[in-house]
């Protein structure tokens, strides 16, 4: 399906129901309200799930719990870099610079994106507790040249946070923020119009601004609050970002993957099948250890295989180095990674895992 759909539920209504309203109204026969299944992630009780097979936790890889440490990473700091701000003054240059965790600040020919914003300082509802972090921004929201367009992949609160979603649309007014089905209502109780909001399924695409937006499944969960229940209320997955060329003659096609585990494979082997070969990929490689969170997380082997399922140019590293709850050793992921990319045979700047603050030269 492709819309360019804004958040009024009655539209979502009419462009699922249309096919069918119209085969009623042309073969006359009464209209039934119930003849159109939910897709098979919809539960009856509006919460969603996982549909492919999710395969049990790797335990035969470089990823085995022995090497897990007895105490958790709490917290750890990283060096920030500078350097190639001109290209964030060349409108007709592409960057992606990292500013940690899964916050990437894209600049593509002039147009700024802004991955999961996570600027503060707990990833947590409550600024004073929960999991703090270790490494600040690599790249204050103020140094930003300009957001357009922030995509968000999922609720969890490392990945959606109430005061980075207020801060840009203070500062950016016309910004669009694109989200996951049931994930507007979130940023709507912050005070974000209806009208910068696009919330998609899976599947479903729209336009902002010169960019073609298709919201992508991953197995992963959502929940946000204390209670159980709103677990899995709201839909999660991955974006792919498509805009032509200078040219007009190709389409350059990002992913940004979100918060990702393996399951079967399929959801990707689909993604593959639909959009490789992608031009740059944003894929996470941390929070995997021990196994058990290969449930929910990608290990730097899985994150390597995907990259070469979907064909990717480049694959930027993301979801690690930057808050400390998980069992990782600061060291493991780009680690992990490095040996996963040794043994499958792709080069070193083809997965490249850049610093924090760095800005990354694009489509070069
Ligand atoms: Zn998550
Ligand atoms: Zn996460």
């Amino acid at each position: 399906m492709y819309v360019d759909r804004m958040r009024f539920p009655f539209t979502k209504v009419l462009s699922a129901s249309l096919p069918a309203l119209l085969f009623f109204a042309c073969s006359s026969v009464e209209i039934s309200h119930n003849t159109v299944p939910l897709p098979s992630h919809h539960l009856p009780n509006g919460h969603f799930e996982n549909t492919d097979d999710s395969c049990p936790p790797i335990r035969d890889t470089m990823e085995a719990d022995s090497l897990v440490p007895k105490f958790r990473t709490r917290m750890y700091r990283l060096p920030i870099v500078r350097g190639n701000e001109e290209l964030w003054q060349d409108s007709t240059a592409s960057s992606a610079a990292w500013i940690g965790h899964s916050t990437y600040y894209i600049l593509w020919r002039g147009y700024g994106i802004l991955t999961d914003p996570m600027f503060s300082t707990y990833s947590s509802p409550i600024q004073l507790v929960g999991p703090k972090r270790g490494t600040p921004p690599g790249r204050s929201l103020d140094s930003l040249p300009n957001v357009n367009l922030v995509i968000v992949s999922h609720d969890h609160y490392d990945h959606l946070d109430r005061t980075s979603i207020v801060k840009i649309f203070n500062r950016w007014n016309n910004v669009k923020f694109a989200v996951p089905l049931k994930v507007a209502a979130i940023l709507e109780s912050w005070g974000i119009p209806s009208k910068n909001i696009i919330e998609l399924d899976w599947w479903e695409s729209a336009v902002a601004g010169p960019l073609k937006l298709t919201f992508v499944p991953a197995h992963h969960t959502s929940r946000r609050g204390i209670f159980a229940s709103s677990a899995k209320s709201t839909l999660w997955g991955g974006w792919i970002l498509e805009r032509p060329t200078e040219d007009s003659l190709h389409t350059t096609k990002m992913w940004f993957g979100g918060d990702l585990a393996m399951g079967d494979g399929s959801y990707y082997k689909e993604i593959a099948e639909r959009f490789a070969p992608i031009d740059v990929s944003f894929l996470p490689i941390g929070s995997y250890k021990p196994s058990r969170y290969t449930r929910v997380h990608a290990s730097p082997r899985q994150a390597a295989q995907l990259h070469l399922l979907t064909k990717s140019k480049l694959s930027l590293a993301m979801h690690w180095g930057t808050f400390g709850f998980v069992y990782d050793r600061l060291e493991d992921p780009p680690k992990d990674l490095a040996r996963a990319r040794k043994e499958l045979g792709i080069p070193d700047t083809a997965f490249y895992v850049p610093k924090h603050g760095e800005i990354v030269p694009l489509f070069r």
